[in-house]
């Protein structure tokens, strides 16, 4: 095992990685910008390194930096958490070839999945099922655009290779506006994400967002810990996530896994990973894989027991993964609530100090936060502050815990959410269960 971790990130995941290392007896090392001096996270740190102002590029993004505070240090692993480098190949390459280990897949995968064309003709290859749409990128003849997107059947939905964020796409209802929706998905795509390849498949009216994680050794293991349904959506951005999924039969969960385990077998996954698939009138469609850890991956560990964080530090070690799919058993239902500084009506982001911070507690509820009363919220990241997690027997008790937990927390100083999440955890058609994706843009519509 590491004896010694550098974790370049910052929030949330970054004390939720120190955590992680801390109960593994590994001594930890926080990287962080100006503007996350005073987090409580970098005193706990056997370390801390300052590596530039606060804005990411010069900073979180910093990758010289990052490596000589690695070496500074002498740590021997380096934890990308979500977001920032976690999903960027040549970093993975250059901590590797710098002579430390990356606490995540191989860069090869991450540049596969990290270009959507060929993660999808990855999957297919490997019998995971994808939305149906052109095989590839779409060619430079309209013509044979026009053909192609005939085949799939309107509407469609036109991707950038190298989207990301919710970016780089555009529905298309009907043939008369499919080149130009084309033709201005190329351009900003090139200027966005250097890359002006893009794709074309059918777009799902009314699907949910349906997850599967996975952890792969590097001696050929992998397993799945089932699903979480992340359906409660604005913008592209998950805002409640949950699992298991209601109303999906366990054995269409299972198959679905069973095709991600053969896959991540296939393409010498390692590490943690997710793979995202919409899923509409009983079958799953492949759309993306994230080969990090996510935000919500404290729901499937509530249900499962699992630590996701320790298995990629296991795995980065070089460990055989100690348990096989059989072990894994889900007790109960789990629900995630992103508290983020925001207007919970018009979605601003409200940077500032929080004076007062009442996180809830009690039977069966998790948060995970780095805010404290006195903290103050840097306008130059993120707005999440917290995750607020309840776990249960049953959906419904997880539903009651979440609302006694809601009614308990109080942060004064600047504006949060957690008054629409107030309202969700009470909306009969979330209670019920099942809503799709387009669930909370329609409710917010209709708002006052
Ligand atoms: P990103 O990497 O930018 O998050 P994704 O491919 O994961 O892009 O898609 C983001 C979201 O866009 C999905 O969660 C879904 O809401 C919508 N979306 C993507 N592809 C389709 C599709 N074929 N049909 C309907 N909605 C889609």
């Amino acid at each position: 095992m590491f004896e010694k971790i550098l974790i370049a990130n910052r929030g949330e995941i970054a004390l939720r990685i120190q955590r992680a290392c801390r109960e593994l007896g590994i001594r930890t090392v926080v990287v962080h910008s100006q503007a996350d001096t005073d987090a409580k996270y970098v005193k706990l740190a056997d370390e801390s390194v300052c590596i530039g102002p606060p804005t990411p590029s010069e900073s979180y993004l910093n990758v010289p930096a990052i490596i000589s505070a690695a070496e500074v240090t002498d740590a021997e692993a380096i934890h990308p958490g979500y977001g920032f480098l976690s999903e960027n190949a040549d970093f993975a390459e250059r901590v590797e070839r710098s002579g430390f280990v990356f606490i995540g897949p191989r860069p090869e995968s991450i540049r596969v999945m990290g270009d959507k064309v060929s993660a999808k003709d990855a999957m297919r290859e490997a019998g995971v099922p994808v939305v149906p749409g052109s095989e590839g990128a779409l060619p430079a003849d309209p013509k044979e655009i026009l053909r192609i997107a005939k085949s799939v059947g309107y509407p469609v939905i036109v991707k950038a290779a190298g989207g990301g964020g919710g970016r780089g796409m555009r529905v298309v209802h009907t043939e008369a506006a499919l080149i130009n929706a084309v033709t201005m998905t190329r351009s900003e795509a090139q200027v966005a994400f250097g890359n002006p390849s893009v794709y074309l498949e059918r777009y799902l009216e009314n699907p949910r967002h349906i997850e599967i994680q996975v952890l792969a050794d590097e001696h050929g293991q992998a397993i799945h810990l089932g699903e979480r349904d992340c359906s409660m959506q604005r913008r592209h951005q998950k805002i409640i996530e949950e699992a298991p999924a209601p109303g999906i039969a366990r054995k269409l969960i299972e198959k679905i896994g069973a095709r991600c385990v053969d896959a991540c077998k296939k393409i010498g996954y390692r590490g943690a990973g997710t793979f995202e698939f919409l899923y509409e009138n009983g079958e799953f469609f492949f759309i993306e894989m994230n080969t990090r850890v996510q935000v919500e991956h404290p729901v499937t560990e509530l249900i499962t027991g699992v630590d996701i964080v320790q298995q990629q530090i296991r795995i980065a070690a070089g460990e055989k993964l100690r348990f096989k799919q059989r072990d894994i058993v889900a007790r109960g239902h789990a629900i995630e609530c992103r508290v983020n500084a925001e207007d919970p009506y018009r979605f601003t982001p409200s940077p500032g100090r929080i004076t007062a911070w009442h996180p809830p507690g009690g039977p069966g509820i998790r948060v995970d936060s780095h805010a404290f009363a006195g903290y103050f919220v840097p306008p130059n990241y993120d707005s999440m502050i917290a995750k607020v997690l309840a776990h249960g027997d049953t959906r419904d008790q997880a539903l009651r815990r979440m609302r006694i937990a809601l009614s308990e927390m109080a942060v004064d100083g600047i504006l949060t959410n957690i008054s629409l999440h107030r309202e969700l955890l009470i909306d009969p058609n979330f209670v019920a269960g099942g809503t799709s994706i387009h669930y909370l843009e329609q409710k917010l519509a209709q708002r006052k």
